[in-house]
């Protein structure tokens, strides 16, 4: 990492060719202090309360210092960003420590997000502002406590420095509180990885990763050759549609969908403008930079999904004599989202099962959430305590936002529930199961977009404690949780039409 004529080693930004990583430690921070951490990712990772509480903890995820063992690195990708190749992007602020080995054998690498820069950073500073790890802390575990794949985090430090930042995008920058945040996966490679050598005419290098992918992250494939890399392209297909849907039954937008933000394992990664749909609206994105395009929309997620294994496919290629089975493998997405939306459809509703018609009677119940503005999570919610014989609008009050639109909807909305008891009466679930699959699929608590807001000004006003208190209660989002009905309220007026917050 040296430049001709420098006495030191060095990071500097450049193109790297041939390699797939650098090597590069953490830039050390002034005054790191534990702000929150995940205990279930700290008692995966060994780490005891002793441990957390100990003041090497915080230097090592803080990147002041190293525990034996540890080679930390940035890797090296590329990706197609608002649908034009973009070239080499790479870890500009995220620097892995290496991989934890957990006592049945599966892997967790650790990586610090804001430890300053790497031979990615481009222009850029290489740190992250807390607000920002706030919302990537808070959102990666309730993805997780919803069952939904992701990458986990261990930890959110307060760095103690101040980050620039133009957070009104004026041209007048703020200090901002940095921090840093230890997120935790298998595996933290994106399709913009395999993009990358592929782009570069390096096919030797790109085998060699679809190699150690394959054999790290997808042990339980069989074969070998092409019949292996197709094997390995169909699951990476069927598990990013899966992921998708599962984003829709929660209302979750993620906001940057791009090749270098798409995990080959179909997690959900990079946490940056996502944000949570309060009403419904398939055409809302909290990407602000997306306010007149279509791409970063809650409605067209699968679509971009599908874009993206679209340039992943021809990336492979050169692994392949013939393009078939990239053309089959990108058929099963297709076949794996209509098949998961199905079920989807079948627990939100609380059917035994999802018949054709089942669409169409969810595709109408959407459209009526979107005309009359009505909140996702809290319809689907009290949908569980609707009585088919005392048809009524009465268990929903709380889902509407605007008085006059929900007057104006009564009657589409009583003629649906009409239709909705109708079928329940045609399945074989008894009430009881029908709630439960229902209050199963339909969480009560989601990270939405004012609870995060208001931990972060919160912490900006130096009380940490909201952050704590909202992954608690994240947790267990399925659950009623009595006492703690405000976090299952709708977006109060004055977080009306903010976005998610600042890409930075
Ligand atoms: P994102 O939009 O967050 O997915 O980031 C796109 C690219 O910009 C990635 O290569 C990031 O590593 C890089 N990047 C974003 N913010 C920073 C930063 N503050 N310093 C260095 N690189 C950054
Ligand atoms: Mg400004
Ligand atoms: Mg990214």
């Amino acid at each position: 990492d040296t430049l001709p004529g420098d006495p030191e080693p060095r990071v500097f930004p450049r193109q790297v060719q041939g390699a797939l990583w650098s090597a590069v430690e953490p830039t050390p921070v002034a005054a790191p202090q534990l702000l929150a951490h995940s205990r279930e990712v700290a008692a995966e990772l060994g780490f005891s309360d002793a441990d957390l509480a100990s003041p090497e903890f915080v230097q090592v995820f803080a990147g002041n210092a190293l525990l034996p063992g540890m080679q930390p690195f940035a890797t090296n990708y590329g990706g197609h960003q608002f649908g034009h190749w973009a070239g080499q992007l790479g870890d500009g602020r995220a620097i892995s420590l290496g991989e934890a080995v957990l006592p049945d054998g599966q892997r967790r690498e650790l990586q610090l997000k804001g430890a300053g820069p790497t031979p990615y950073s481009r222009t850029a500073d290489g740190r992250a502002v807390l607000r920002s790890s706030i919302r990537e802390f808070l959102c990666s575990e309730a993805m997780h406590h919803l069952g939904i794949p992701t990458t986990r985090a261990l930890s959110l430090i307060g760095s103690g420095d101040g980050v620039v930042r133009d957070m009104f995008y004026d041209g007048h920058p703020e200090v901002e509180p940095g921090a840093i945040v230890c997120r935790v996966a298998p595996s933290f490679l994106r399709f913009g990885h395999f993009e990358l050598p592929s782009s570069c005419g390096d096919i030797e290098l790109l085998r060699r990763l679809v190699d150690f992918c394959i054999a790290r992250d997808y042990p339980q494939l069989t074969g070998e050759g092409e019949a292996l890399y197709a094997a390995w392209f169909g699951e990476v297909c069927e598990r990013t549609a899966r992921l998708v849907a599962e984003w829709m039954r929660v209302g979750f937008v993620h906001g940057v969908l791009n090749t270098d933000n798409l995990s080959i394992l179909g997690l959900t990664i990079d946490y940056g403008p996502y944000g949570w749909i309060d009403a419904y609206d398939p055409d809302w994105t909290p990407n602000t930079t997306d306010a007149t395009g279509r791409r970063y929309r809650f409605g067209w997620q699968p679509r971009v999904a599908y874009w993206n294994l679209g340039q992943l496919a021809p990336a492979l290629a050169p692994l392949f004599a013939d393009p078939a089975p990239l053309q089959a493998g990108l058929q099963r997405f297709a076949e794996a989202f209509t098949a998961a939306d199905r079920d989807t459809t079948a627990r939100k509703l609380g059917l035994a099962d999802c018949r054709d018609a089942d669409v169409e009677l969810i595709r109408d119940l959407h459209g009526l959430l979107h005309a009359h503005e009505v909140d996702m999570t809290l319809w689907f919610r009290a949908l569980a305590d609707f009585d088919p014989a005392a048809s009524s609008l009465a268990v929903f009050e709380e889902a509407f936002y605007d008085a006059a639109k929900r007057e104006a909807g009564e009657g589409a909305f009583n003629a649906w529930l009409q239709r909705y008891a109708v079928r329940l009466r045609d399945d074989a679930l008894t009430t009881e199961q029908r709630r439960a699959r229902m209050s199963a699929a339909n969480p009560k608590y989601v990270l939405r977009n004012w609870l995060a807001q208001e931990a972060i000004d919160r912490a900006h006003a130096g009380d940490m404690a909201g952050i704590g208190e909202l992954l608690e209660v994240m947790r267990r989002p399925y659950d009623e949780q009595p006492g703690h009905e405000r976090y299952a309220g709708k977006r109060p007026d004055w977080a009306k039409d903010k976005a998610g917050c600042s890409m930075l």
